[in-house]
């Protein structure tokens, strides 16, 4: 067997050793003769299952007891309509910060159901930026705001939580949760799609304050109220159960690391070594500015952009994949999820630095 090392932004590496435990058990799941892929939602075996891999998420997050946290389906993007439709609660006004592509698309779905007040773009400056929390034209009296931490895509990352006052803060952490420790009581509802940081493609997570549910907009699909979901264990109707298994293996896996403390630490160590050897090099150029650099998605370009399909091939065939960026964009993208161990980030600086200095 011989491994890559896979900078995809998503589906994306996972730790090896839960695809190991998942390969020892695919067959015969602790002794009950089964596969996880066979067995009923509705049985104890996977009730266990479900129960500890959110129990473990929230230890990890420090989950508030206030909070509900519910696995579903239908990706982030479901959430992008989800959201206005369980959260505005009577109100017809929703803010939203516009910092890039993700955020863009749920302020456009979101107009389906009210109206979007965008309180700041970054969009003159081609989401490069953050815009300045003191000129957000924010709405105290908004059914919520919603910012994405993360733009997958362009990377960019806010350092900090928002500061709304008593507008719920609604927040799209598909691709940085688990990166870090945050601060859950911030929030009003924290979504994330899985697979980035947490598992498979197929399941979503959805972290939301009980007091704003129950309020849905009529007409709301029963499978997207989230009070539905909560009340029935997110098992209203078959829920992604390979996923979320998986998903309580990931847990583990972090818990053993240390938790996300530690998971910061590398984090930050294993992106900061990418910008500084970007930053050291005339070939490469990182156009994110400094105070919201991503430590999950590196984006950069080549000086010699006709070069950008040769340095993808040789780079695939030293092993490293999936570094081509979003096709809405061009260039480069490194991804640098949890599971994406050091050494990979070792290889791709030193096959960037072999790469300019044949070409440069
Ligand atoms: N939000 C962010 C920040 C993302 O990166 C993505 C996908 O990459 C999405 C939303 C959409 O997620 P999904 O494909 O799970 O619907």
């Amino acid at each position: 067997m011989s491994r890559v090392f896979n900078f995809s932004a998503g589906p994306a590496v996972l730790p090896e050793a839960v695809l190991a435990q998942a390969q020892v058990e695919m067959l015969d799941w602790q002794g009950c003769g089964m596969s996880v892929l066979e067995m009923s939602h509705r049985e104890q075996h996977f009730a266990s299952i479900a129960a500890q891999a959110e129990a473990d998420l929230r230890e990890l997050l420090g989950i508030p007891s206030n909070y509900k946290v519910l696995f579903l389906q239908g990706g982030a993007y479901s959430q992008f309509s989800m959201i206005p439709m369980n959260l505005l609660r009577g109100k017809t006004r929703m803010d939203y910060v516009d910092t890039g592509d993700w955020s863009s698309k749920a302020i456009d779905e979101a107009r389906r159901y009210g109206d979007v007040n965008v309180v700041a773009s970054s969009s003159a400056g081609n989401y490069t930026s953050i815009p300045d929390p003191a000129t957000w034209q924010c709405d105290p009296n908004a059914a919520y705001l919603h910012y994405t931490p993360n733009e997958t895509i362009r990377g960019v990352e806010f350092g900090f939580v928002p500061d709304v006052g008593d507008v719920p803060l609604v927040a799209d952490f598909s691709s940085t949760i688990l990166s870090r420790p945050i601060d859950v009581s911030r929030f009003g509802l924290i979504y994330a799609g899985a697979q980035k940081n947490i598992g498979p493609a197929g399941l979503t997570i959805v972290i939301v304050r009980e007091d704003l549910l129950g309020q849905t907009v009529p007409c709301t699909p029963v499978m997207f109220d989230y009070n539905v979901q909560a009340d029935n264990g997110s098992m209203y109707n078959t829920p992604p159960t390979y996923a979320w298994y998986l998903a309580g293996l990931v847990f583990k896996w972090l818990k053993a690391q240390g938790g996300l403390s530690a998971m910061a630490a590398i984090n930050e160590r294993k992106a900061n070594k990418l910008y500084a050897a970007i930053d050291a090099s005339d070939f490469y150029h990182c156009p994110v500015d400094l105070t919201c650099r991503s430590w999950m998605n590196i984006p950069f370009t080549l000086a010699k952009p006709a070069l950008d399909k040769a340095f993808a091939a040789e780079a695939e065939q030293a092993g490293l994949v999936s570094l081509k960026g979003h096709r809405s964009v061009g260039g480069m993208r490194a991804s640098l999820y949890n599971a994406m161990p050091e050494a990979g980030v070792d290889a791709l600086i030193h096959f960037m630095q072999d790469f300019a200095q044949r070409n440069g």
